[in-house]
Protein backbone atom coordinates (compact mmCIF):
# COMPACT_ATOMS: atom_id res chain seq x y z
CA UNK A 1 0.00 0.00 0.00
CA UNK A 2 1.57 3.05 -0.71
CA UNK A 3 2.23 5.70 1.93
CA UNK A 4 1.19 9.45 1.92
CA UNK A 5 2.86 12.73 3.50
CA UNK A 6 0.36 14.19 5.84
CA UNK A 7 -0.25 17.68 5.17
CA UNK A 8 0.71 18.24 9.24
CA UNK A 9 4.20 16.78 7.77
CA UNK A 10 4.67 19.15 4.62
CA UNK A 11 3.82 21.96 7.22
CA UNK A 12 6.20 20.97 10.19
CA UNK A 13 9.00 20.57 7.19
CA UNK A 14 8.87 24.23 5.80
CA UNK A 15 7.37 22.43 2.62
CA UNK A 16 4.03 24.85 3.08
CA UNK A 17 6.30 27.95 1.80
CA UNK A 18 5.88 28.05 -2.20
CA UNK A 19 8.44 28.45 -4.24
CA UNK A 20 8.75 30.18 -7.60
CA UNK A 21 11.63 29.89 -10.02
CA UNK A 22 12.35 31.95 -13.04
CA UNK A 23 14.01 30.14 -16.06
CA UNK A 24 15.15 32.89 -18.57
CA UNK A 25 16.18 30.75 -20.79
CA UNK A 26 18.78 31.71 -23.58
CA UNK A 27 17.35 35.18 -23.11
CA UNK A 28 19.32 38.32 -21.38
CA UNK A 29 21.77 40.79 -22.32
CA UNK A 30 23.95 42.01 -19.62
CA UNK A 31 21.72 45.63 -19.47
CA UNK A 32 18.45 43.96 -19.90
CA UNK A 33 19.15 41.57 -16.74
CA UNK A 34 20.18 44.22 -14.44
CA UNK A 35 16.70 46.50 -15.63
CA UNK A 36 14.92 43.38 -14.65
CA UNK A 37 16.64 42.22 -11.82
CA UNK A 38 16.41 46.06 -9.97
CA UNK A 39 12.49 45.49 -10.92
CA UNK A 40 12.49 41.80 -9.36
CA UNK A 41 13.97 43.56 -6.20
CA UNK A 42 11.58 46.16 -6.06
CA UNK A 43 8.44 44.42 -6.41
CA UNK A 44 9.33 40.72 -4.59
CA UNK A 45 11.60 42.19 -1.26
CA UNK A 46 8.37 42.18 0.42
CA UNK A 47 7.37 38.78 0.22
CA UNK A 48 8.06 37.05 3.31
CA UNK A 49 6.42 33.45 2.31
CA UNK A 50 7.51 32.86 -0.95
CA UNK A 51 10.49 32.06 -2.21
CA UNK A 52 12.57 33.04 -5.37
CA UNK A 53 14.67 31.78 -7.27
CA UNK A 54 16.34 33.13 -11.02
CA UNK A 55 18.31 30.60 -13.07
CA UNK A 56 19.91 32.63 -15.92
CA UNK A 57 22.43 31.46 -18.31
CA UNK A 58 25.97 30.56 -17.59
CA UNK A 59 27.43 33.77 -18.42
CA UNK A 60 25.35 35.97 -16.18
CA UNK A 61 25.50 34.02 -12.92
CA UNK A 62 28.37 36.04 -11.88
CA UNK A 63 26.15 39.46 -12.60
CA UNK A 64 23.30 37.67 -10.93
CA UNK A 65 25.70 37.21 -7.71
CA UNK A 66 26.68 40.77 -7.87
CA UNK A 67 23.20 42.11 -7.55
CA UNK A 68 21.42 39.13 -6.09
CA UNK A 69 23.93 38.71 -3.00
CA UNK A 70 21.88 40.74 -0.35
CA UNK A 71 18.24 40.20 -1.56
CA UNK A 72 16.03 37.95 -0.56
CA UNK A 73 15.89 36.28 -4.09
CA UNK A 74 18.08 33.35 -4.59
CA UNK A 75 19.42 32.07 -7.80
CA UNK A 76 20.91 29.24 -9.94
CA UNK A 77 21.73 27.89 -13.57
CA UNK A 78 19.92 26.02 -16.22
CA UNK A 79 22.08 22.94 -16.85
CA UNK A 80 25.35 20.52 -15.63
CA UNK A 81 27.75 18.26 -16.61
CA UNK A 82 27.06 15.10 -15.73
CA UNK A 83 30.70 14.97 -14.25
CA UNK A 84 32.76 16.63 -11.79
CA UNK A 85 35.64 17.95 -13.50
CA UNK A 86 37.91 16.98 -16.92
CA UNK A 87 38.11 16.63 -20.83
CA UNK A 88 34.77 17.66 -21.32
CA UNK A 89 34.98 20.94 -23.30
CA UNK A 90 32.13 23.16 -22.84
CA UNK A 91 30.69 21.85 -20.00
CA UNK A 92 30.01 23.73 -16.69
CA UNK A 93 30.47 21.57 -12.95
CA UNK A 94 28.65 21.76 -9.90
CA UNK A 95 31.99 23.22 -8.11
CA UNK A 96 31.91 25.94 -10.96
CA UNK A 97 28.24 27.21 -10.69
CA UNK A 98 29.26 26.69 -6.16
CA UNK A 99 31.88 29.75 -6.90
CA UNK A 100 29.07 31.47 -8.40
CA UNK A 101 27.18 31.82 -5.30
CA UNK A 102 24.38 28.98 -7.27
CA UNK A 103 22.32 27.35 -4.51
CA UNK A 104 19.77 25.26 -7.54
CA UNK A 105 19.89 23.92 -10.70
CA UNK A 106 17.33 22.82 -13.48
CA UNK A 107 18.56 19.57 -14.30
CA UNK A 108 16.69 17.69 -17.16
CA UNK A 109 14.66 20.63 -18.64
CA UNK A 110 12.76 19.02 -21.53
CA UNK A 111 14.13 21.54 -24.34
CA UNK A 112 17.89 20.40 -23.37
CA UNK A 113 16.31 16.22 -23.16
CA UNK A 114 15.15 16.62 -26.56
CA UNK A 115 17.92 18.81 -28.41
CA UNK A 116 20.22 17.56 -26.82
CA UNK A 117 19.35 14.22 -26.42
CA UNK A 118 19.32 13.68 -22.66
CA UNK A 119 19.21 10.37 -21.58
CA UNK A 120 17.16 9.47 -18.03
CA UNK A 121 20.52 7.87 -17.00
CA UNK A 122 22.78 11.31 -17.77
CA UNK A 123 19.83 13.50 -15.78
CA UNK A 124 20.20 11.22 -13.68
CA UNK A 125 24.09 11.64 -13.06
CA UNK A 126 23.55 15.44 -13.28
CA UNK A 127 21.30 14.91 -10.23
CA UNK A 128 23.29 12.83 -8.19
CA UNK A 129 26.88 15.98 -8.80
CA UNK A 130 24.00 18.17 -7.92
CA UNK A 131 23.27 17.07 -4.70
CA UNK A 132 26.85 16.01 -3.69
CA UNK A 133 27.87 19.49 -4.60
CA UNK A 134 24.80 21.15 -2.28
CA UNK A 135 23.14 22.42 -5.12
CA UNK A 136 19.19 22.11 -4.93
CA UNK A 137 18.36 20.13 -8.20
CA UNK A 138 15.35 20.91 -9.71
CA UNK A 139 14.54 18.25 -11.73
CA UNK A 140 11.78 18.47 -14.66
CA UNK A 141 9.89 15.49 -15.81
CA UNK A 142 7.00 15.38 -17.71
CA UNK A 143 5.17 13.45 -20.76
CA UNK A 144 4.30 14.75 -24.08
CA UNK A 145 1.03 15.45 -25.52
CA UNK A 146 1.05 12.01 -27.68
CA UNK A 147 2.01 10.06 -24.58
CA UNK A 148 -0.80 12.08 -22.89
CA UNK A 149 -3.20 11.31 -25.15
CA UNK A 150 -2.37 7.50 -25.11
CA UNK A 151 -2.87 7.70 -20.91
CA UNK A 152 1.32 7.21 -20.44
CA UNK A 153 1.93 10.30 -18.35
CA UNK A 154 2.75 8.24 -15.17
CA UNK A 155 4.48 5.20 -17.18
CA UNK A 156 6.47 8.47 -18.54
CA UNK A 157 7.31 10.21 -15.74
CA UNK A 158 7.64 7.18 -12.91
CA UNK A 159 10.26 5.65 -15.68
CA UNK A 160 12.57 9.15 -15.55
CA UNK A 161 12.15 8.96 -11.68
CA UNK A 162 12.96 5.34 -11.54
CA UNK A 163 16.41 5.71 -13.27
CA UNK A 164 17.47 7.89 -10.09
CA UNK A 165 16.08 5.73 -7.69
CA UNK A 166 17.61 2.37 -9.42
CA UNK A 167 20.89 4.34 -8.96
CA UNK A 168 20.53 6.48 -5.57
CA UNK A 169 17.58 5.19 -3.40
CA UNK A 170 14.35 7.57 -2.83
CA UNK A 171 16.26 9.07 -0.28
CA UNK A 172 17.88 11.52 -2.58
CA UNK A 173 14.98 12.94 -3.22
CA UNK A 174 14.72 14.60 0.63
CA UNK A 175 15.47 17.98 0.12
CA UNK A 176 15.20 18.20 -3.84
CA UNK A 177 12.63 19.70 -6.20
CA UNK A 178 10.61 18.11 -8.74
CA UNK A 179 8.94 20.06 -11.13
CA UNK A 180 6.45 18.69 -12.99
CA UNK A 181 6.62 20.18 -16.91
CA UNK A 182 4.13 18.84 -19.44
CA UNK A 183 5.77 19.13 -22.53
CA UNK A 184 2.37 20.08 -24.27
CA UNK A 185 2.19 23.11 -21.81
CA UNK A 186 5.39 24.65 -21.74
CA UNK A 187 6.03 27.91 -23.82
CA UNK A 188 2.55 26.62 -25.69
CA UNK A 189 -0.09 29.31 -23.67
CA UNK A 190 -1.75 25.95 -22.55
CA UNK A 191 -1.32 25.38 -18.96
CA UNK A 192 -2.45 21.87 -17.34
CA UNK A 193 -5.66 22.41 -15.60
CA UNK A 194 -5.80 22.16 -12.23
CA UNK A 195 -6.84 19.00 -11.93
CA UNK A 196 -4.30 17.27 -14.44
CA UNK A 197 -1.34 19.38 -12.29
CA UNK A 198 -3.52 17.85 -8.77
CA UNK A 199 -3.44 13.75 -10.35
CA UNK A 200 0.58 14.07 -11.51
CA UNK A 201 1.91 15.70 -8.07
CA UNK A 202 0.06 13.30 -5.77
CA UNK A 203 1.08 10.64 -8.31
CA UNK A 204 4.69 11.90 -8.05
CA UNK A 205 4.33 12.54 -4.20
CA UNK A 206 2.92 9.08 -3.76
CA UNK A 207 5.64 7.38 -5.54
CA UNK A 208 8.75 8.48 -3.73
CA UNK A 209 6.32 7.72 -0.50
CA UNK A 210 5.64 4.34 -1.55
CA UNK A 211 9.56 3.95 -0.76
CA UNK A 212 10.36 6.72 1.60
CA UNK A 213 7.93 8.38 3.11
CA UNK A 214 10.69 11.17 4.72
CA UNK A 215 11.95 11.68 1.56
CA UNK A 216 8.18 12.45 0.21
CA UNK A 217 7.49 15.02 3.10
CA UNK A 218 11.25 17.06 2.14
CA UNK A 219 10.30 17.35 -1.25
CA UNK A 220 9.05 19.96 -3.31
CA UNK A 221 6.89 19.72 -6.01
CA UNK A 222 6.15 22.32 -8.91
CA UNK A 223 4.36 23.25 -11.60
CA UNK A 224 5.55 24.39 -14.81
CA UNK A 225 3.92 25.19 -18.49
CA UNK A 226 2.87 28.38 -19.37
CA UNK A 227 2.07 29.47 -15.51
CA UNK A 228 0.61 33.35 -16.12
CA UNK A 229 -0.97 35.78 -13.86
CA UNK A 230 -3.89 34.49 -14.55
CA UNK A 231 -3.51 30.69 -14.15
CA UNK A 232 -1.48 31.11 -11.76
CA UNK A 233 -3.35 30.98 -7.93
CA UNK A 234 -5.71 28.62 -9.51
CA UNK A 235 -2.28 26.41 -10.18
CA UNK A 236 -0.64 27.24 -7.02
CA UNK A 237 -3.14 26.44 -4.77
CA UNK A 238 -4.11 22.64 -5.90
CA UNK A 239 -2.64 20.54 -2.99
CA UNK A 240 0.50 18.81 -3.25
CA UNK A 241 2.02 21.83 -5.99
CA UNK A 242 4.86 23.49 -4.24
CA UNK A 243 5.58 26.47 -6.72
CA UNK A 244 5.53 27.16 -10.13
CA UNK A 245 9.11 26.78 -12.78
CA UNK A 246 7.91 30.05 -15.18
CA UNK A 247 9.86 30.46 -18.52
CA UNK A 248 8.11 33.30 -20.36
CA UNK A 249 6.28 35.30 -17.88
CA UNK A 250 9.93 35.69 -15.88
CA UNK A 251 11.32 38.01 -18.90
CA UNK A 252 8.78 40.64 -17.63
CA UNK A 253 9.05 42.08 -14.12
CA UNK A 254 4.72 43.15 -13.97
CA UNK A 255 3.56 39.07 -14.58
CA UNK A 256 6.20 37.85 -12.84
CA UNK A 257 5.16 39.74 -9.85
CA UNK A 258 1.67 38.43 -10.26
CA UNK A 259 3.07 35.28 -10.20
CA UNK A 260 4.77 35.34 -7.04
CA UNK A 261 2.03 37.26 -5.37
CA UNK A 262 -0.58 34.51 -6.55
CA UNK A 263 2.10 31.98 -4.80
CA UNK A 264 2.18 34.40 -1.75
CA UNK A 265 -1.70 34.21 -1.47
CA UNK A 266 -1.78 30.25 -2.13
CA UNK A 267 0.66 29.96 1.17
C1 LIG B 1 9.87 26.25 -18.67
O1 LIG B 1 10.67 26.54 -19.52
O2 LIG B 1 10.20 25.49 -17.76
C2 LIG B 1 8.53 26.80 -18.73
C3 LIG B 1 7.66 26.41 -17.86
O3 LIG B 1 8.28 27.71 -19.73
P1 LIG B 1 6.93 28.54 -19.99
O4 LIG B 1 6.51 29.11 -18.65
O5 LIG B 1 7.28 29.57 -20.96
O6 LIG B 1 5.91 27.54 -20.46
Amino acid sequence: MSQTASPDLLKKSGLAKKLVVANWKMHGNLEKNKVLLAQYIAALSGLKQTKIVVCAPYPYLAQLQQLLQHTNISWGAQNIAKNAEGAYTGEVSAAMLKDFGCEYVIVGHSERATAYCESDENIAQKFVQAKQHGLTPILCVGETLIEREAGLMELVIGKQLDTIIAQHGAAIFADSIISYEPIWAIGTGLAATPIQAQAMHKFIRNKIASIDKEAASRLKILYGGSINPQNALQLLVVSNVDGGLVGKCSLEAQGFEKICAAADMAN
